[in-house]
């Protein structure tokens, strides 16, 4: 039996072990090995590769806030997560070596394929935002990030995005507006002043929380609005899908592990 984690803190929310016992259990036969996936409350981030070797894991999800110790405790850092700097999976690899991914940004992309965004703006400023940016820019969809503080703006503007505080904004036209704030998640609260996001929202095609499971004050604001909403479920779904996928070292079809995980959530 090979074994799995997801690492952050807190941890007890998450989702990751459902779903992927549920594909390890549908797909054993077809990967050619019996999988098991638990979760793993960590409280030091810089302890985070010696505890994925000790328990001798083959693979592993990381989340809330590690992904950053993950990116720097890498072997190697493949794809879209050496240019974001953060990685949300661990797969073991050749001879032992530890090689991250972040299947966050593609994951996300893969839930607007249908849609032909050209602008977008992100609200928040934190690793989500940063997965969701890059590959947004990387596909050629033009770029606008708000936050409410300096704080994590610096690494955008050093990057080449547009940025601004909230409180200085000048409302425009975005096609994709997309909350990736926790604001709403256990609290009433707008990632924006409600004046400035209605105005936002009125000349979106879609507002995207990446919030799932609830209805938002956003995602609520949105539909009295009548703007096409959407929440976080579909790219929890899909940045599993593409994990799962590096697990099983690309043996099920992405459409068969993503048909599966959608059962199951
Ligand atoms: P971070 O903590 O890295 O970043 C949070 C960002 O939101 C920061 O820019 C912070 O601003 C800002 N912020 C926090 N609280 C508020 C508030 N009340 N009002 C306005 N801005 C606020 O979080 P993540 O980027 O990792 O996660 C953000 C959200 O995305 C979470 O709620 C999480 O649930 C969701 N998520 C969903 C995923 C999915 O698969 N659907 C995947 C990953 C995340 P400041 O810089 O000033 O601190």
């Amino acid at each position: 039996m090979r074994q799995f984690c997801v690492f952050g803190n807190p941890i007890a929310h998450s989702k990751s072990p459902l779903i992927h016992n549920f594909v390890f259990s549908s797909f054993s036969s077809q990967i050619g090995f019996e999988g098991f996936y638990g979760q793993y409350l960590l409280e030091d981030g810089e302890k985070l590769r010696q505890t994925f070797y000790q328990l001798e894991l083959s693979g592993a999800n990381i989340t809330v806030p590690f992904k950053e110790y993950a990116y720097t405790q890498s072997d190697e850092v493949k794809g879209i997560g050496s240019r974001i700097g953060s990685v949300n999976t661990w797969v073991l690899e050749d001879n032992h070596r530890l090689i991250g991914y972040n299947t966050d940004a593609e994951g996300f992309y893969q839930t607007i394929l249908d849609y032909n965004f050209q602008t977008a703006l992100i609200i928040g400023a934190g690793g989500s935002a940063k997965a969701v940016a890059y590959i947004l820019k990387e596909k050629g969809i033009k770029v606008c990030i708000l936050n409410r503080s300096k704080n994590h703006l610096e690494s955008f503007i050093q990057n080449g995005f547009e940025c601004y505080l909230s409180d200085v904004f000048m409302p425009r036209a975005f096609d994709l507006v997309i909350n990736a704030t926790p604001a709403g998640l256990k609290d009433t609260g707008l990632p924006l002043q409600e004046m400035l996001l209605r105005q936002i929202l009125l000349d979106a095609k879609m507002a995207y929380d990446l919030i799932y499971g609830i209805s938002t004050p956003f995602l609520k604001l949105a539909k009295e609005l009548n703007i096409l909403s959407r929440d976080g479920k579909d790219m929890l779904i899909e940045q599993a899908a593409l994990a799962f996928e590096l697990f099983c070292k690309h043996k099920i079809p992405l459409e068969s592990i993503r048909k599966q995980m959608k059962l199951i959530l």
